[in-house]
């Protein structure tokens, strides 16, 4: 039974109500449903990577890490994001472990961002955003990514910075379109920055996850942008470890300095014994530089065997999602479908309605193939069973 309390605070987040990834995994659970919808992994991670961090704790490695990181992950940290995209951070200013990619976040987010300030972002967009921004005292402002390509308008993007715009939130590779900025795309961003002091929040977790050829276009490839950034990385969705929550930021020190002074407080330190694992782990690059060619794999299988289904899939370039329209063959919303998927077809999948401030409809369901194949059979199978309406 509940605790009773006459206490009624004024809800500093009125309009926001349990996170969908939350609400579809309940609804899936009761249903047992195949679970196609949260961006998590069913299967093992690397068992040298669960040795590593069992190691730690017997080594004693179960205190306080560092509070920016433990310094053998920084530098390895350091190292590789020099080799992979050529600029060079230094490991005790301009990098900073997370517990998780979500804490660096909204740590860059409250360390950077000022009531009254403009933040945008391109919806659809990870739900976390906007109510991230909100609880600062300032204005989140999403525009849509442009339908069908899921490009950034950026005509748009130039006629919406004000002097009161902070921040601009980017992510490639983007969940939920899974599409993936270019280097032109970059070098148009940068154009229409220079002379301002807006920051760049890059929210670059599925990095290693790019397709059929595709390098990652991420800020620091671009040194201008890169001065002006504060990029966001991911352990979880590299190494298959989600709840772990550990994740890392980059940023030119003078940014990272703000940024540390909230995780100081709100986290103090990730785990220890993870950090000792991945820095150890970071040594092997082929750890991480298969990522692409894995997913594809899990995409191509999971495209061919919807290829009978009543849906008509998206074409995916990066990171672990897939979007499926159908448009063609029924009027129901996102939501009654994704409903009518998991209780009437055992299959969960989300929303892409869930990614809008405004709950748009484009009569599109996201996707995960981080799935193991038996999954991804049984999913689509149920995928394939669905009547129109
Ligand atoms: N990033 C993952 C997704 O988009 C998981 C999000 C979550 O569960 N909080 O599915």
């Amino acid at each position: 039974m509940a605790l009773k309390s006459a206490l009624q605070p004024r809800s500093k987040l009125p309009d926001v109500g349990t996170t969908i990834f939350s609400v579809i995994g309940q609804l899936s659970a009761q249903h047992n449903a195949i679970n196609l919808s949260q961006g998590a992994p069913d299967f093992s991670c690397d068992p040298l990577l669960v040795a590593g961090v069992t190691r730690a704790m017997q080594q004693g490695h179960n205190q306080y890490a560092s509070m920016t990181g433990y310094p053998p992950l920084r530098a390895a940290l350091a190292d590789k994001v020099e080799t992979l995209y050529g600029q060079r951070y230094d490991a005790a200013s301009e990098v900073l472990v997370t517990a998780s990619a979500s804490e660096g976040l909204f740590a860059a987010i409250a360390g950077l961002v000022h009531p009254g300030d403009e933040v945008i972002f391109f919806e659809p967009a990870f739900d976390s955003y906007a109510p991230m921004v909100r609880l600062q005292g300032a204005t989140a402002i999403g525009l849509k990514l442009q339908a069908g390509d899921f490009s950034i308008n950026w005509d748009e993007l130039a006629a919406t910075i004000t002097p009161r715009t902070r921040m601009i939130i980017i992510n490639t590779p983007h969940n939920p379109s899974s599409q993936v900025l270019s280097a032109a795309d970059l070098d148009r961003l940068a154009l229409m920055l220079r002379n301002t002091d807006i920051i760049v929040l890059s929210d670059e977790v599925y990095e290693h996850i790019l397709f059929d050829g595709r390098r990652h276009h991420g800020m620091a490839t671009h040194p201008e942008l890169a001065a002006r950034s504060v990029i966001v990385s991911s352990f979880g969705k590299t190494f298959h470890v989600t709840g772990w929550r550990v994740g890392y930021l980059l940023a030119p020190a003078a940014l990272m300095e703000e940024v540390v002074k909230v995780h100081q407080f709100m986290m103090f330190a990730a785990d220890t014994p993870m950090q000792v694992a991945f820095a150890d782990y970071l040594q092997q690059p082929e750890n991480y530089l298969g990522l692409g060619e894995f997913y594809q794999r899990k995409r191509d299988l999971l495209a061919s065997l919807l290829q009978d289904s009543p849906f008509t899939l998206l074409p995916s370039a990066g990171s672990f999602f897939m979007l499926a329209s159908f448009k063609d063959f029924s009027d129901e919303t996102d939501a009654e479908m994704v409903k009518r998927l998991i209780v009437d077809y055992g299959v969960a999948t989300i929303p892409l309605s869930a990614f809008y401030t405004d709950g748009t409809d484009n009569k599109l369901i996201r996707l995960s193939f981080a799935k193991d194949e038996a999954t991804l059979k049984a999913g689509a199978r149920a995928l394939c069973q669905v009547k129109p309406r």
